[in-house]
């Protein structure tokens, strides 16, 4: 009922054993945050700053973005706001100024902002600016190398030191993020987690990449698995790895909204979750179902087949039985 929701959005989600699970909203557009509380949502896990292109290729400038951010910031101070840097290209905002044969392989996310440094400058220096008055962190999108995730570190890092002379607030600088959805993070998992403060699995665009299956082709929407034991592997090992260097982890995409797969999530170790702020209340009241143990048996147990049917059939079976 909706008092029920109320109430389950109210509480910090627990499991059964005790353990505390927090959950972060996806969003858009800042009239999304009136939202937030009343879903039960401690954060923003990811807000799509491409949104604030205009007329599809039209750059925000510093300024406004600025007072875009701080406006947020303000907003929902001190729960935390993570900022993903302008993901324009492939599948989003067409911004080529050439027709691309693959866009979804082209020209997309980071690779443009680090080919167009006026575009990236202006939006770290909006970040950090905003950051005064809120709790901002930066993350990035399509990362594929360690190199990339440096490039960007070294450019937060001088316009931080220029806004930190030039300001007279105290000036935090924010904590950066990659988004992991692309195959070669997975396998670089080790050494992105060394140089980041948290990674987000972006499951979409991991699925895609993956599977080698188009996210918007009606034609093989069938062969687009999110159970497929690729994608359950290379969740299960990301976690793994960041954890063991002390990084912290969340999910960003679909899948984290997905009933049969938070339990798999949990077992895993993945303790942070942004989603869809009306999913959160449902999320919180299954989380409450499940002992951390148990959850752990089921990971393990989705390793070993080989097949989406068979992973799919056990993580129903886990939820039929709690
Ligand atoms: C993803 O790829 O899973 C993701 C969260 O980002 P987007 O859907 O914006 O590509
Ligand atoms: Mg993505």
């Amino acid at each position: 009922s909706d008092a029920d929701s109320s109430l389950m959005a109210a509480l910090p989600a627990t499991t059964k054993c005790g353990v505390r699970i927090t959950f972060y909203a996806n969003i858009d557009f800042k009239e999304e945050l009136q939202a937030l509380t009343a879903a039960g949502a401690e954060g923003v896990g990811l807000f799509r700053s491409e949104n604030l292109f205009t007329e599809g290729t039209k750059v925000p400038k510093e300024s406004e973005q600025y007072h875009y951010y701080r406006e947020m910031a303000e907003e929902i101070a001190p729960m935390p706001l993570d900022i993903r840097l302008f993901d324009i290209g492939g599948d989003k905002l067409m911004y080529s100024p050439v027709k691309e044969q693959n866009p979804n392989l082209g020209w997309r996310g980071i690779r443009i902002l680090i080919d167009l440094p006026e575009i990236l400058d202006a939006q770290i220096r909006a970040v950090i600016r905003a950051n005064v008055h809120g709790n901002l962190d930066i993350l990035i999108p399509m990362i594929i190398s360690v190199d990339e995730v440096l490039k960007v570190r070294a450019i937060v890092d001088r316009h931080y030191a220029e806004l930190s002379s030039e300001c007279n607030s105290q000036v935090e600088k924010p904590g950066i993020g990659a988004m992991i959805e692309v195959p070669a993070a997975v396998e670089l998992i080790d050494e992105i987690t060394r140089c980041v403060d948290f990674i987000s699995i972006g499951t979409n665009d991991l699925t895609q990449y993956t599977l080698a299956v188009d996210r918007n082709n009606v034609i093989v929407q069938d062969l687009f698995e999110k159970f497929h034991p690729a994608i359950v592997r290379q969740l299960h090992r990301v976690i793994a790895v960041a954890h063991k260097n002390h990084c912290k982890a969340m999910i960003c995409g679909d899948m984290g909204s997905d009933h049969l797969a938070l339990p798999f999530l949990l077992g895993c170790g993945l303790r942070k979750f942004s989603v869809v702020a009306s999913d959160i209340p449902k999320l919180k009241s299954l989380v409450s179902r499940y002992s951390i143990a148990e959850t752990e048996a089921l990971a393990r147990e989705c390793l070993t087949f080989g097949s989406s049917a068979e992973i799919k059939a056990c993580m129903e079976a886990f939820e039929a039985a709690h």
